[in-house]
C-alpha cells in the first residue's frame, strides 16, 4: 500500500467514533475542489511506510476505535483487503472514504469494513464534469449499487460545486437515492482553497432545498 499521509486523531471521519486515518495515495478523479491534491499521483510512491504505520497503531489499540483509509481513492491499493485485515485484527473498526471508482476492489472489502463515507460527485451522467474523467459515473453507480446490496452502514454525501453541478443534477440525485431507499443525504459546502485563502462556493438556495427534501432528508455540512 502506498501511504500519502497519517492524521493521527480525528473525531469526524468516523461517525461518532475516535479514529486515524490514512490517507492512501494516488486517485484517478480531478475534482476541481480536491483538498488532497498531494495525494492524487498515482505513480508517486507515498511518504508513509506501510510497516511504520501499522506499528504506529499497535500504540493506539484502545487509544483509538476506528482507522479509516481515505485518500486519494483507497480502492486504487491492490493490497487494500489484506492491509484492511490486519488493522481489523488490531479490534478497530475499519471505515472507507470513497468515489466508488473501483467497483471490483469495493466488493472486495465489503466483507472487511464497518463504514462507508461514499462520494456522490452528481448525476451518474453528468459525473465527467466534477470529477474529469469520462468514466466515472458508470463505476460510481456500479459501487453505490454494490454497496447497497451489503449490509454495511454507509453514508451518502456530496460536494456543492454547483460551478458544475446544475439544479437538475441535485433532483436526479435525489430522486435516484430515494429510489434505492436511502433515507438521508448529506449535502457538504464545497470550500475552494488557494494561495489567497479560502473561498466559499454558494449553497443553493433554499427553494432548491426545500425541492430537494421532497425527495430525502438532507443535512447541511459546513466545514
Ligand atoms: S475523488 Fe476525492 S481525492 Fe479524488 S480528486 Fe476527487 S476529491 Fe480529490
Amino acid at each position: 500500500m502506498k501511504i500519502g499521509g497519517v492524521l493521527k486523531f480525528s473525531t469526524l471521519d468516523y461517525p461518532g467514533k475516535l479514529s486515524a486515518i490514512v490517507f492512501c495515495q494516488g486517485c484517478p478523479n480531478r475534482c476541481i475542489y480536491c483538498h488532497n491534491p498531494d495525494f492524487l499521483d498515482t505513480t508517486a510512491a507515498g511518504n508513509v511506510d506501510l510497516q511504520d504505520f501499522l506499528e504506529f497503531l499497535e500504540t493506539r489499540i484502545e487509544k483509538l476505535e476506528a482507522i479509516v483509509f481515505s485518500g486519494g481513492e483507497p480502492l486504487l491499493q491492490p493490497d487494500l483487503p489484506e492491509v484492511m485485515k490486519t488493522v481489523k485484527k488490531f479490534g478497530f473498526l475499519i471505515g472507507l472514504h470513497t468515489s466508488g471508482v473501483v467497483p471490483d476492489m469495493l466488493q472486495d472489502v465489503l466483507n472487511i469494513i464497518d463504514w462507508v463515507g461514499f462520494d456522490i460527485k452528481t448525476s451518474f451522467q453528468n459525473y465527467h464534469k466534477v470529477t474529469r474523467l469520462p468514466s466515472s459515473g458508470i463505476l460510481a453507480e456500479k459501487s453505490l449499487n454494490k454497496l447497497l446490496s451489503a449490509n454495511v452502514n454507509f453514508e451518502v454525501r456530496t460536494t456543492l460545486d454547483l460551478r458544475n453541478i446544475e439544479e437538475q443534477d441535485l433532483y436526479e440525485v435525489a430522486k435516484f437515492l430515494k429510489n434505492k431507499g436511502i433515507k438521508k443525504w448529506v449535502l457538504q459546502e464545497c470550500i475552494l482553497r488557494n494561495n489567497d485563502g479560502n473561498f466559499k462556493i454558494p449553497l443553493p438556495d433554499q427553494r432548491v432545498l426545500s425541492n430537494i427534501a421532497q425527495y430525502i432528508s438532507i443535512e447541511i455540512r459546513r466545514e
